[in-house]
């Protein structure tokens, strides 16, 4: 089979990454009217967020528009560039979906915001990290479309690091704030895989 031009790759990753900054964007405006009751961030999170940002924009816009890591690079196949965009797209609309139903207690670190609400419906009525599952596929969905040794896997790589230093401060935080209501919410959901995890 023929490889694909790297163009559809280079395309393909801007317009995930354009998605993820456009459907962002007015939560971001919203979060920032909305007072901070308390903050649970740590510099290990200000580290990770910085992390998540090089391996979901920084590397893959350098990789788009400059030659720097042209040595690692290998042929787009076709039929893995489609299920990357398959599994970016639907975790485009996962990550969509997510801030939807969080809506103004959403923030990008761990915030608990004035008049915080425990979202326990739609996609929270099943998992309690809707979200990262959204950017675990996208990040997937990176590494498919983007023909580089190094640049393909950074987000998932960087998101993994990401959730592994946040989730249990996350969960410890809302079970702090919300007490026995997020207790009996844990026993009934999981984490990142319906039914599974
Ligand atoms: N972990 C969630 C939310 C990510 S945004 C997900 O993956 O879908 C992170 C912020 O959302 C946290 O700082 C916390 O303030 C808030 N949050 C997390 N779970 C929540 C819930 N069930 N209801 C309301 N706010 C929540």
């Amino acid at each position: 089979m023929q490889p694909l031009n790297p163009w559809f790759g280079k395309a393909a990753i801007v317009g995930i990454i354009a998605a993820i900054i456009v459907i962002r964007a007015p939560f971001g405006r919203q979060s920032r009217k909305i007072p901070i009751a308390a903050s649970h961030r740590s510099p290990r999170e200000t580290v990770v967020l910085a992390l998540a940002w090089l391996g979901s924009m920084i590397l893959p816009l350098l990789w788009v528009f400059s030659p720097l890591f042209a040595i690692a690079e290998y042929p787009l196949n076709s039929v893995i560039f489609a299920a990357g965009v398959l599994v970016a797209a639907s975790g485009l609309w996962l990550f969509r979906q997510s801030h939807i139903e969080l809506g103004k207690n959403w923030s990008i670190s761990l915030d608990l915001r004035e008049g915080h609400q425990l979202v326990t419906s739609g996609l929270y009525r099943h998992l309690r990290h809707p979200m990262y599952t959204s950017i675990f596929l996208c990040a997937l969905g990176q590494a498919l479309v983007v023909p580089n040794w190094i640049v393909g896997p950074a987000n998932l790589v960087a998101f993994f690091v990401l959730f592994a230093v946040r989730v249990q401060p996350e969960e410890r935080m809302m079970a702090e704030k919300f007490g026995d209501q997020y207790r009996s919410y844990l026993a009934k959901t999981k984490r990142l895989i319906p039914g599974i995890w």
